[in-house]
């Protein structure tokens, strides 16, 4: 399969990146950046330094809207810089790159790699979803023509992450969440429902990443420190230092279906009030026969950290 990864990088997207890079069934055809964890300025230039720490510079990356769907500037959340540092990628120093971004905007990218490779195309999502529905909404054609749509975001059986209604890539940006989910378009959607399944504590996830640091590259030093500051910083419940893997299960969602369950209904994101981003059955088509969206819940999380962790590994020792 041919994919394209939309990110905002953080530290999940960087997992994210690295799961694409090293997965032998996915050929990474380039990455679009959105905002969300940071601006999109600041994702483009981590996703640049992340290819270029794993020797896959050679990979297109596209900047995207810099706007909200309803054309309002972005401004991170607090949360954001306390879970992903105030550069995105827990305060890191990667090494520097040459490279910029492509001089094409994101979704003409998307639209161009759908012409090319239609039912052989994944477009994986992890950020705002306001590249997503530029996407379909100037090309709907296209957008329903590639083989899978897998965004990360959401929480429709558990609460959120930001508040208790809403999850954080849904609420960067509510309209353009609402505008994909009631498009007709297929999404598959790796929420909270199932991300909080992945979630490890720090000390369980530096364990699992060891091999990462004892590869002895650039690329393992950096990805193992990422993993510590995201693992020293996210904090879950009882006060307990976590780490959510959520980014790179909707990767593996895309690569490995059979290691997903999930139901399908037709959902919307409420707009106003205080449950604002929340995620929620769509009642105007409760009756419809057709579902749009498969809502993961369950994942075999044993064999999903085993690919993931053993994938990475594989990218961190390309250089
Ligand atoms: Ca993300």
């Amino acid at each position: 399969m041919k994919m394209i990864l939309d990110v905002d990088t953080g530290i999940d997207d960087a997992l994210a990146i690295a799961y694409a890079v090293g997965a032998e069934e996915a050929e990474l055809k380039g990455i679009t950046c959105c905002f969300g964890n940071v601006r999109v300025e600041t994702a483009v230039r981590n996703t640049l330094q992340i290819l270029h720490v794993l020797g896959a510079g050679d990979i297109p990356v596209y900047a995207g809207e810099n706007t909200t769907f309803a054309g309002k500037d972005f401004i991170p959340a607090e949360v954001c810089k306390r879970v992903h540092g105030l550069n995105g990628i827990g305060d890191i120093e990667l090494p520097g790159t040459t490279k910029n971004a492509e001089k094409g905007d994101a979704v003409t990218f998307m639209a161009s790699m759908a012409d090319q490779y239609g039912k052989e195309l994944v477009i994986v999502a992890t950020a705002a979803m306001t590249n997503l529905a530029r996407f379909i909404e100037r090309y709907p054609e296209k957008a329903a023509g590639v083989g899978c749509i897998c965004v990360m975001g959401g929480a429709v059986t558990v609460p959120g992450n930001v508040n208790r209604y809403a999850e954080a890539n849904i609420l960067a940006d509510p309209e353009a969440a609402k505008y994909v989910l009631e498009s007709g378009i297929h999404i598959l959607m790796i929420g909270l429902d199932v991300t909080l399944k992945t979630m490890m504590s720090a000390e369980a996830m530096e364990e699992w990443i060891r091999p990462w640091r004892e590869a002895g590259t650039k690329a393992g030093d950096k990805f193992s420190e990422m993993v510590h500051y995201y693992c020293s910083h996210e904090v879950g419940k009882e006060g307990k230092r976590e780490g959510a893997i959520h980014d790179p299960l909707a990767v593996a969602a895309a690569i490995h279906p059979e290691l997903i369950e999930f139901f399908e209904t037709n959902l919307t994101v409420e707009t106003d009030g205080e449950s604002r981003g929340r995620t929620t059955g769509d009642l105007s088509r409760l009756k419809c026969r057709e579902k749009t969206v498969k809502v993961c819940v369950d994942a075999r999380v044993e064999s999903f950290l085993n690919d993931f962790v053993g994938t990475v590994q594989k990218a961190i020792h390309r250089i």
